[in-house]
């Protein structure tokens, strides 16, 4: 489904070369769940904006459901993202303004459903979630676990292949951080493959494969360590 092979970053800083990863080898099957960790710096945040193609590799090569990452123009890349990629953030960027129920329905909009089909997919995914009696409230009147439950229905509605998260967990406490991982686990149950990005091994071990990233390189932790 996914498959990275030789992969090198490295960004110029005053004319100087500093590479953050380097032969990055990550192959991620359906259903698989994924977790990614690192402290912080090490290139975590890198690593997943290349995964969802909104950042291009230095070298390497990446193929997205049969696709030649390198090969696609920019439309293209959007168009890849939009339809392979669900995106969390550990800062949920949700739309102060809008109901969690609009913000879960804006992908649709840029897709271009009809409302009726939006208002009916964003309902459904709201209770997947676990948020039926919030949905039309603002996300200033949500709890963090909440919004993160609103974020999380807004990247699954379109039905993505992958679900991409950068420390989703990383802004809420302990308590509603496992409820979180909980909820990840179930739609990973249910069939959604998901990449997690993470600083905090009791967070990686819900995970069916655990990787390291350290001094550029990653590396996986064979099963049942
Ligand atoms: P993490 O998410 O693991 O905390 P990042 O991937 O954000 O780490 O950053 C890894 C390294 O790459 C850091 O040293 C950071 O300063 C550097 N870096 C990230 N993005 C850029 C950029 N756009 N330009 C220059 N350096 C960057
Ligand atoms: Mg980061």
């Amino acid at each position: 489904m996914l498959k990275m092979t030789g992969i090198r970053k490295s960004f110029f800083l005053g004319g100087e070369e500093q590479m953050v990863l380097n032969q990055i080898n990550l192959s991620v099957n359906e259903g698989d769940f994924v977790a990614i960790l690192g402290p912080s710096g090490s290139g975590k945040s890198t690593l997943m904006n290349m995964i969802g193609c909104l950042d291009t590799p230095t070298g390497g090569e990446y193929s997205l459901s049969q696709q030649n990452v390198q090969e696609l123009s920019e439309k293209e890349l959007a168009a890849i993202r939009n339809k392979e990629i669900g995106f969390v953030f550990q800062q949920f960027h949700l739309l102060p303004r809008l109901s969690a129920r609009l913000n879960v329905e804006l992908p649709l909009v840029y897709a271009g459903l009809p409302a009726k089909e939006r208002e009916r997919r964003a309902t459904d995914m709201l209770a997947r979630v676990g948020l039926e009696e919030r949905m039309e409230h603002l996300p200033s009147q949500l709890s963090g676990g909440q919004q993160q439950r609103v974020a999380i229905a807004r990247a699954m509605v379109t039905e993505p292949t992958i679900l991409l998260a950068d420390e989703p967990t990383g802004a809420l406490d302990q308590k509603t951080g496992k409820q979180i991982m909980s909820l990840f686990h179930q739609l990973n149950q249910e069939g959604k493959s998901i990449i997690m990005i993470t600083h905090d091994p009791e967070i990686a071990k819900n995970a069916g494969r655990v990787f390291h990233i350290l001094d550029g390189h990653l590396r996986e932790e064979e099963a049942g360590c």
